[in-house]
């Protein structure tokens, strides 16, 4: 078993070494703990060193959406609302498919229930994006 673990090792030194020249965001998978649910999506924040990108979930196509733009360039047409009840300010975009708003997800820690059964007990598990 040591040759196994060195190569697990060296491999995940390489993907560090990699994902830090390489990724600026981060695809996440999420996975539903809710046993009648197990609902699965992915979502990727962030976008990556060329490109901007702000995502979240559209009510209407049932799917995380997001919108992407040029770094250095100004967000397109950002909405921001204003919540009374919390005293936050959310950002809104358009999905690009059907043009119904959808509330940016800044952080991961900010997806806190299954967007399916709308149960909380959500899991994400990060991996490596590209670009
Ligand atoms: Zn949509
Ligand atoms: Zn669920």
């Amino acid at each position: 078993m040591p040759a196994r673990s060195t190569l697990i090792t060296l491999t995940w030194l390489l993907t560090l070494g990699l994902a830090s020249l390489l990724i600026a965001g981060t695809t996440y998978e999420l996975t539903c703990t809710n046993k009648a649910c197990k609902h699965i999506a992915s979502l990727s924040l962030g976008g990556g060193r060329a490109f901007a990108e702000a995502s979240g979930y559209c009510s209407k196509c049932a799917n995380f959406t997001s919108i992407q733009w040029k770094r250095g360039t100004p967000e397109p047409d950002p909405i921001k609302v204003w919540n009374p009840a919390t005293g936050d300010t959310l950002t809104l975009h358009k999905c690009p498919k059907c043009t119904t708003p959808f509330i940016v997800i800044p952080k991961i820690e900010d997806v806190r229930r299954c967007p399916k059964c709308n149960q909380p007990g959500l899991q994400a598990k990060p991996g490596i994006m590209f670009d």
